[in-house]
């Protein structure tokens, strides 16, 4: 008869994971955060010539401002 399937395995955990770089505090969008300069490279989105990792070459991270 009916089959209902509860394989809900859209879990979050594989899900949607926006781009998140080793420099961001939490990921673009998130309540309490925003954009701030790149500490590495300084908003130059690179580091002797080589894309920032810090940033993922963007130059800019993503900061919790901790308000609260
Ligand atoms: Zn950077």
């Amino acid at each position: 008869m009916t089959k209902t399937q509860t394989t809900n395995a859209q879990d979050a955990r594989t899900g949607i994971q926006p781009t998140l770089n080793p420099g961001d505090e939490a990921p673009p969008g998130t309540m309490g955060t925003g954009e701030d300069v790149c500490p590495d490279c300084h908003g130059k989105g690179r580091i002797d010539g080589a894309p920032c990792a810090t940033c993922g070459g963007s130059g800019t991270i993503t900061r919790a401002i901790g308000g609260a």
